[in-house]
């Protein structure tokens, strides 16, 4: 028998992400993974943390709430030294327009065109909350760390992938394969983090 886990997030890939890193390190079929998209009904939850913690917890306690159902919620975001750590929690409406990627990036160019090359760090970080219908609570965290481009490279990825490069690498993160990026990514690292505490809370 499997145990059912939802993940707040109406982002199909995010679902098909954390089920591989589950099937990985729980092996198959341990968990039924479901989404929001199976709860029609389901209200927009708005995120008024000001931290990546935060707004995981509210995203997760809601849905074990709404649902009765162990529950992951991810939050993520893109921290630039330069700026005192934001966008962070803005990071997708960082321009206004919320989730428009193209238009998040160009301002964040435009806001350090003129931070020398030593002083373009960047973390990509990604906290990841499980709340179980008991009231247990865990949050973790991955980060990414490198710097920033000046222009974009690569057409993978999605956000502001195409001016990242992680600590150790020479591509973009928008330059590497899927594979390579969720083993490298903020997100990546948090989920895999996550998958310890829901093999010990999950009864199968
Ligand atoms: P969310 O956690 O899906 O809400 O992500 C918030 C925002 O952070 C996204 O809209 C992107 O702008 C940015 N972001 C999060 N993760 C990544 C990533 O892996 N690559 C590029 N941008 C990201």
């Amino acid at each position: 028998m499997s145990a059912r886990l939802l993940l707040a997030t109406a982002n199909k890939k995010k679902l098909v992400e954390l089920q591989r890193i589950l099937d990985a390190a729980l092996g198959m079929h341990q968990i039924e993974l479901v989404g929001l998209g199976d709860f029609p009904d389901y209200p927009d939850v708005p995120e008024t943390g000001l931290t990546f913690g935060e707004n995981a917890l509210i995203k997760a306690r809601e849905g074990a709430k709404r649902t009765g159902l162990p529950t992951v919620a991810d939050d993520s975001g893109l921290a630039v030294t330069a700026l005192n750590g934001m966008p962070g929690v803005f990071s997708a409406r960082w321009s206004g327009a919320h989730g428009d990627d193209a238009a998040n990036l160009d301002l964040v160019l435009a806001q350090i065109g003129d931070v020398g090359d030593e002083h373009r760090g960047a973390a990509f970080v990604c906290a990841a909350a499980l709340v179980l219908p008991n009231g247990r609570e865990h949050l973790v965290e991955g980060r990414q760390t490198g710097r920033l481009l000046r222009s974009r490279r690569g057409d993978g990825g999605f956000g502001y992938d195409p001016i990242f490069v992680g600590d150790g690498q020479e591509r973009t993160n928008a330059e590497l394969s899927p594979a390579e990026k969720d083993a490298i990514s903020h997100r990546g690292k948090a989920f895999r983090e996550l998958a310890k505490v829901i093999a010990k809370e999950l009864p199968r």
